[in-house]
């Protein structure tokens, strides 16, 4: 959380108590604060948004220029980024990890049974329908196909890794 008293002295009119607030938000663990320092960067004073873009490339490892769009290119796309297994912010990580996990049911073929082979009275349809006509379309997807994204720093994807291979998954070609 930054406090307002924070947020105020952002925007003080000594540029000197702008830049001790730049310094103090570039120590705070949080996109929010990130966003404050992407709006410094256009600072009427140069002295104050340098600053800005020099806390920015300390906190992220980045250095995307003193202009203040690509940075908030930047924020949007990555700023919220946390590792899924451990909750640590993946934005100063120069390599983190794209998980994507798919489930398929198997066998993938339908399986049929004598009773769904036998022939259809005009009542088996309308049952069929409206057993059907129940069902969401995203759930009937979902119970054959799972597609789930998640980021994991790197500690975290070697771990999970380790642990797949020893419970038993194999490497998918
Ligand atoms: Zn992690």
């Amino acid at each position: 959380m930054i406090s307002e008293e924070l947020i105020l002295r952002l925007s003080h009119a000594d540029p000197a108590v702008r830049i001790r607030a730049i310094e103090e938000l570039a120590r705070l663990d949080d996109p929010d604060a990130l966003a404050c320092l992407v709006a410094r960067l256009n600072d009427s004073e140069e002295q104050v948004s340098a600053a800005a873009r020099a806390a920015l490339c300390r906190v992220t490892g980045l250095d995307l220029g003193g202009e203040r769009d690509a940075w908030l290119d930047w924020w949007k796309q990555k700023a919220g980024l946390t590792c899924a297994h451990c909750g640590k912010r993946l934005y100063s990580s120069r390599l983190y990890y794209l998980a994507r996990i798919q489930l398929t049911s198997e066998p993938r073929e339908l399986y049929l049974s004598q009773e769904d082979l036998r022939p259809r009275t005009a009542g088996d349809l309308r049952r069929a329908a409206e057993e059907l006509s129940k069902h969401d379309p995203a759930g009937l997807e979902e119970e054959v196909y799972v597609h789930l994204r998640y980021y994991l720093c790197t500690p975290c994807k070697l771990e999970f890794v380790r642990d797949a291979r020893e419970s038993g998954a194999l490497d998918d070609d």
